[in-house]
């Protein structure tokens, strides 16, 4: 329960040398020793013994849980936050009951319900304090434990001494040895503490102050620090009530030397209201009021406690002293109800003393005298010397202010000296009391006013005595260095909190520039993660900042499938290794991803270290700190991502703020990575339509230009390209005009030489072998024709079994040449039939050049050339046929009217010499007559 300060020095000795599971005893025993001590290094030794529970068995690991909680239970009981104290002290009381009845079990029980008793007594809750300690016996018998059992005696003994000293006398004084010469320490520290508190109802205080100042140095050695305190300063309630003021002063500075340090309001309200109450009697009313109220404030919290009634009643004193009665009676009457709820008689007597003290300053003279009538019979009936005084001394106080009849027995002549005497008498009682002065003055007054002088000068000269002892300088001096001291302290103090405010307020900002650094950083982070469009980019980001800011042994993310059925693992790193790409139903119940999805929301699991990972993925590990949350674009939820670590408390709110910022910006990326996509998808198929498109328009332009039966070009292909050919050849001629021709230059083949070809009688290949077989022979045509010309000549269905060759690039003197070639290209080789059968054909060929006159380039048009060569063509035809004629000018061409005179009168123009006519006929030559169109029609003649 408690342990002496040499039991502790050998625990903090052995403690370096030991380690693994032995540590766990001493950290506990220390841990549970430094409770009052030093309760912030009890909490850290605690929380080494934490993580080496696992090494224990589980009854002893449970009892050392439970030993924890009481810590932290007594630690808030002393801080005053009762309901939380017994909240801790509850759970800690279940847990050693669970464990079962074992002594050491049944020891930690007797400590649970001891910090419920001193909890329910501080809350003013005094018979629940009763019920508990009397758990707390019962119990300590159970564990057979002599120390515990005497110290809980002790203490029932106690509490019934505050309701009823002479009824506890009866029922505990045989219980303990008045001679505790042979008892263990602490509950010798115990029993001293229940006799003094006895002495002190009984108003012994010489007696009471013995026993108390074992208690105090037993309470000290064991580090009952609070309890230490509270006899402190019961001892130097004691030496007030000897009004002996500088040795309660002496004891006040200690508890307050004590108390200062804990914070714990209810030992530093009782030193401040001590001490204001001592200074209240040497005079230092404005010091006492200024205590007295800052103990008020201290205890408030705690107003319920027997401590807080004791300040009203050292208020109403205060407020009697300074001539405010109203203020006083108010004091009183709480009082009165404070002692009823607490059912501690001690309080009964001097509530009804301080009312009638008011009432009588009020003019309620009867009333006064009731309730000071009252006080006395409660203080006889007690047995409570002091409380006599003060209502005797009260008593005369209204007989003498008021006209009031006599008590029925008296003493001495009149009512006032009546009262007097009899609280002399009283004070004669008391050991070591000095008799207050101001009782004295009265007694002297009042038998100076019956004209008893001798009796009243004596009386006066032991007032003088008494007041001199009292109020001695020193004891005045030692209260006005006290609060000096103690105001300098309370300036440090106060110091020192703003000091902590200020050192808090440092830390709110940067906590707060920590903050807004973060945001900037995540801001940047978003603008990365968002800026990439493919989902491996986004996962890549999002992988590389959580673990730049989160503690992540495991990261992943889960899409949903489009059907919203699955959750399928799009990415996941654990332990820098990647994890497979498990699917998971979204309806899983027990996996923590899934429910994620389904309830739209974080999940965030806190294991502890012994703590087993719940629904674990197998092959995964098994983390303590789990964090998931949905991946939301409005109200779409794409899925989870999950962060965990294998520390248990990785994520505070910030790491938790930082993981939500970082799974918006995951999905708003993963979203537009997806759209991205989609819109990517479609651009291709439409780019692919496109292609498709393109090429079934070139595959009908193709068609469109080419002979269907002969796969040559046909007369829309050549009408679209002439244009071109005409311009080139007009270019390199105009180059000519503007410049000195290069040899290069005249050498450079520029003319367009147009060859019409059309097959002789092809009719009769019809008429007798039908057209099929005519098509042949067109088939095979084109392939003569293709051997003849170059690739880059367009070769043309002109129509029928007559084709125009364009070539291009040709030396108008070579033409002939090439005439020839294709004339026996056709002439010298059979065609094949399919059935076989060898044709014969020939064919005829006209052909003329561009420009007509290379002089005047533009002097006849491309399609005017072609007319010439039709005119060449049916002049080999008239001729004979199996022959090719050209039409060249000459130097006597002239350039007016030439076309027409070309066209209907080539015979002239042959015999006048401005037209040469080039031919491999060598009959004579048919020049005249009726002559076939080329079938141009005039609107493809423009160019
Ligand atoms: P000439 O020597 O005077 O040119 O006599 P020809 O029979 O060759 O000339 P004509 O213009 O009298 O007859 C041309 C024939 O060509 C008429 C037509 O039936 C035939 N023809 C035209 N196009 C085709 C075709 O695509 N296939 C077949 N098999 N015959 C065709
Ligand atoms: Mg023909
Ligand atoms: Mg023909």
């Amino acid at each position: 329960m408690f342990a002496l300060d040499e039991e502790l020095a050998r625990w903090d000795a052995a403690l370096p040398e030991t380690q693994g599971a032995a540590r766990v005893p001493l950290l506990a025993a220390l841990a549970w020793h430094t409770r009052q001590r030093d309760p912030l290094r009890a909490q850290r030794l605690w929380a080494e013994v934490t993580p080496l529970l696992s090494l224990l068995a589980p009854a002893e690991a449970d009892l050392l849980r439970a030993r924890a909680l009481l810590t932290s239970a007594e630690s808030a009981w002393l801080r005053g936050e009762l309901d939380a104290a017994q909240h801790q002290a509850g759970q800690a009381l279940q847990l050693c009951r669970q464990v079962g009845d074992g002594a050491a079990a049944a020891a930690c029980r007797v400590d649970a319900c001891w910090v419920m008793a001193w909890t329910s007594n501080d809350g003013g809750n005094s018979a629940a304090g009763d019920d508990w300690l009397e758990q707390a016996a019962a119990a300590a018998r159970a564990a057979a434990d002599p120390v515990r059992i005497d110290v809980i005696d002790a203490a029932a003994g106690i509490c019934d001494a505050f309701s009823d000293w002479q009824a506890a006398q009866q029922q505990w004084s045989g219980r303990f040895d008045a001679d505790l010469s042979g008892a263990p320490v602490i509950a010798a520290g115990w029993i001293s503490d229940y006799f003094g508190t006895c002495a002190f109802q009984r108003s012994e205080y010489g007696r009471a102050i013995g026993h108390l100042m074992l208690s105090f140095e037993t309470a000290l050695a064991t580090g009952q620090i609070r309890r230490a305190i509270i006899v402190a300063t019961n001892i130097g309630n004691g030496f007030t009530n000897l009004n002996a003021h500088e040795a309660a002063l002496d004891w006040m500075q200690r508890g307050l030397d004590l108390a200062r340090p804990t914070g714990w309001p209810l030992s530093i309200g009782m030193c401040l209201m001590q001490t204001a109450e001592t200074l209240r009697q040497l005079g230092q009313r404005e010091a006492a009021q200024s205590l007295l109220r800052e103990a008020l404030a201290t205890l408030s919290p705690l107003s319920g406690s027997r401590a807080y009634a004791v300040a009203l009643e050292y208020q109403g004193d205060l407020a009697l002293d300074l001539g405010n009665h109203a203020a006083a009676l108010e004091s009183f009457t709480r009082l009165a109800a404070r002692g009823d709820a607490l059912c501690q008689n001690d309080f009964q007597s001097s509530a009804r003393r301080g009312q009638a003290h008011a009432l009588s300053h009020l003019a309620r003279p009867a009333d006064a005298l009731a309730a000071a009538e009252g006080a006395l019979a409660l203080a006889r009936e007690h047995g409570d010397a002091s409380s006599q005084i003060a209502a005797l001394n009260v008593l005369a106080d209204i007989h003498a202010r008021h006209q009031l009849p006599g008590p029925e027995l008296m003493v001495a002549p009149n009512a006032v000296l009546h009262y007097l005497l009899l609280a002399l008498e009283i004070a004669a009682t008391i050991e070591g009391y000095t008799v207050p002065g101001a009782l004295l003055d009265a007694t002297a007054r009042e038998y100076a006013a019956i004209g008893d002088y001798e009796r009243a000068y004596s009386i006066a000269l032991r007032a003088g005595a008494s007041r001199d002892l009292t109020h001695s300088q020193q004891a005045t001096n030692r209260a006005i260095a006290m609060q000096v001291q103690y105001q300098t302290e309370r300036a440090q103090t106060e110091g020192e909190h703003h000091r902590q405010l200020a050192a808090a307020e440092a830390q709110r900002a940067e906590v707060l520039q920590q903050t807004s650094a973060t945001l900037e950083h995540l801001s940047a982070i978003g603008q990365e993660i968002t800026a990439h469009l493919d989902a491996a980019a986004v996962f890549r980001a999002l992988d590389r900042h959580v673990h730049g800011l989160l503690d992540a042994t495991h990261f992943s993310v889960f899409l949903l499938e489009p059907d919203g059925q699955t959750l399928v693992c799009a990415f996941g790193v654990e332990a820098g290794k990647p994890l497979q790409a498990v699917r998971v139903p979204a309806s899983d119940p027990n996996a923590n991803s899934a429910r994620c999805v389904r309830e739209r929301r974080e999940i965030f699991i806190e294991l502890d270290e012994e703590g087993v990972t719940p629904n674990l993925i197998p092959g995964t590990l098994p983390t303590l700190s789990l964090l998931f949350a949905p991946l939301r674009v409005g109200q779409r939820v794409l899925g989870v991502m999950t962060v965990q670590s294998l520390h248990a408390r990785a994520y505070g709110e910030r790491e938790r703020l930082i993981f939500r910022t970082l799974c918006a910006y995951g999905a708003i990326a993963l979203d537009n990575a997806s759209a991205y996509r989609q819109v990517a998808a479609t651009q291709n198929q439409l780019l692919e339509k496109n292609l498709e498109l393109e090429q079934a328009y070139k595959a009908l332009e193709e068609v469109s230009l080419t002979d269907q039966l002969t796969g040559l070009r046909n007369r829309r292909f050549f009408l679209q390209n002439v244009d071109a050919d005409v311009a080139m050849s007009l270019r390199g001629y105009d180059a000519g005009q503007h410049r000195e021709l290069t040899e290069c230059d005249i050498h450079m083949p520029k003319d367009l030489v147009f060859f019409m070809v059309d097959l002789d009688h092809f009719k009769e290949v019809n008429d007798r072998y039908g057209h099929a077989a005519g098509d042949v022979v067109l088939v095979q045509m084109q392939e003569r024709l293709r051997e003849v010309f170059r690739e880059s000549d367009y070769v043309i269905r002109w129509g029928g079994e007559e084709f125009l060759v364009l070539a291009r690039a040709t030396h108008r003197d070579d033409a002939h040449l090439v005439a020839e070639r294709m004339r026996r290209a056709v002439a010298e080789r059979a065609f094949e039939l399919p059935d076989g059968v060898r044709l014969n054909k020939t064919c005829s060929i006209g052909f003329a050049c561009f420009p007509f006159m290379p002089e005047q380039p533009r002097l006849l048009s491309w399609s005017q050339v072609v007319e010439l060569a039709d005119q060449g063509l049916y002049v080999a035809k008239r001729s004979g046929r199996n022959a090719w004629a050209a039409l060249y000018s000459t130097k006597a061409t002239r350039e007016d009217g030439i076309f027409p005179r070309l066209m209907q009168q080539l015979d002239q123009s042959v015999a006048d010499g401005e037209v040469r006519l080039l031919t491999n006929l060598t009959g004579p030559l048919v020049l005249g007559g009726e002559r076939r169109r080329v079938g141009l029609s005039s609107d493809l003649e423009i160019s």
